[in-house]
């Protein structure tokens, strides 16, 4: 029986564990580097998988009251047209603010009873369930979570890492005020050459900016996002791009994470530190916390932590890898097309968009479900 738990990490990944197995009954210790328990960045997809266990942990009323339902999908190429335009179906993707999802998964856990310990910086564990931190402190539970990240100190220590690599991309992610011009429950996505920008509503007060490129872009890839680069590039939406304040972003590579296993003894990792990968379908922390709530549905389902967390990797590794490596293709499709050859790019994407098997499996892994 699962008496106790640590998690490691209280980011999104790492609140949804921590949350999801004290509401089960675990008595759950969470540690986190950092001073306190917060989440930077701007807004955040959701979708069915996701969502699904916010219901479970209590979570879903709050975060969907704060959030945008989005009803259309629309991708644009170099000429500034739609190529690809979708409805998509009721309740199946939101927005929020990451902040929002973030502190109304803390509030839940600390209302579970989980114990927080900040700056509390976890050097690694033992397969028995035992942690070391860097300012020596040990602690010992029936099982450990690692949702540390792409850097997992947890994962590294057990061996279970295979490769951390970058993409050669990588995004700068910002929430502007919003202007009655913005798109309003739609996703615009709009990639010139090997640059991106997608649009996005978040509330009634804010819009969601996500521009990537290529590291190696050296007009644009700069620590801060310039307004000018990115406004000569894709005039169509200046006004929007000036409303972006450069302090408030900093780029991020995109950093694909390859494990050889998701567990070793009574310890077991999720989130970023298994399955990082680019973002392109929204599904990072949707993969995270729905395996999240899919351990504690195992757990308390057998009860012996090994028998569990064997029948978790079994059952949700597939379809994370599946959606991770659509979200690496598509990271390719993106920024690695011959640019001699944009215009095929233009009718690769809009051929598969259509064929039938292709689209079905777009909004499957989109959606992260086992089936559609
Ligand atoms: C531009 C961009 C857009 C994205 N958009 C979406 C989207 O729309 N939808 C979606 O689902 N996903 C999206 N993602 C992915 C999503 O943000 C991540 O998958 C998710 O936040 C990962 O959460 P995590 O808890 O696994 O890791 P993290 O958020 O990295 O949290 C790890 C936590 O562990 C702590 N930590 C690290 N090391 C230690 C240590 N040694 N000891 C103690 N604590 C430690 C860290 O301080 C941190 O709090 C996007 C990512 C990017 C870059």
């Amino acid at each position: 029986m699962v008496r106790t738990a640590i998690v490691v990490g209280g980011g999104i990944g790492g609140a949804a564990a921590a949350a999801s197995l004290a509401k089960s009954g675990v008595n759950v210790t969470l540690y986190e580097r950092g001073k306190e328990l917060r989440e930077i960045g701007a807004g955040i997809f959701l979708k069915r998988n996701g969502l699904a266990v916010l219901g479970k942990i209590g979570c879903y009323d709050d975060v969907v009251g704060k959030g945008t339902w989005i009803l259309r999908g629309e991708l644009w190429e170099s000429n500034g047209r739609a190529f690809v335009d979708r409805h998509l179906p009721e309740k199946a993707v939101i927005v929020v603010k990451r902040a929002d999802l973030h502190s109304s998964l803390v509030k839940a856990a600390v209302d579970y009873g989980v114990t927080v310990k900040t700056d509390s910086i976890v050097r690694g564990a033992t397969p028995n369930g035992e942690l070391f931190l860097e300012d020596g402190r040990t602690d010992k539970a029936d099982l450990i979570i690692g949702a540390d990240g792409v850097g997992s100190a947890v994962r590294d220590s057990l061996g279970l890492n295979d490769y951390i690599k970058p993409t050669g991309n990588g995004s700068w992610r910002v929430l502007v005020p919003r202007a009655d011009s913005d798109p309003t429950s739609k996703v615009v996505e709009f990639w010139r050459g090997h640059r991106r920008v997608l649009i996005t509503q978040s509330g009634n007060d804010a819009t969601y900016v996500c521009a990537s490129c290529r590291d190696d872009d050296r007009g644009a890839a700069s620590e801060t996002f310039d307004r000018k680069v990115w406004g000569d590039h894709f005039p169509e939406f200046r006004g929007l791009i000036d409303r972006i304040d450069p302090a408030l972003t900093s780029r991020r590579q995109h950093i694909k994470v390859r494990v050889n296993g998701w567990r070793k003894g009574v310890v077991a990792i999720l989130g970023d530190a298994v399955h990082g990968q680019p973002p392109n379908l929204g599904q990072g922390a949707g993969c995270a916390i729905a395996n999240a709530g899919a351990l504690t549905d195992i757990l308390v389902a057998r009860g012996d932590v090994q028998v569990a967390l064997r029948e978790w990797e079994t059952e949700q590794r597939k379809l994370t890898e599946q959606i991770q490596s659509f979200s690496n293709r598509y990271d390719d499709v993106v920024h690695a097309w011959p640019l001699a050859l944009e215009s095929l790019r233009t009718a690769f994407v809009s051929a598969i968009g259509t064929f039938t098997p292709t689209k079905m499996e777009w909004a499957r892994l989109s959606q992260g479900v086992k089936q559609i």
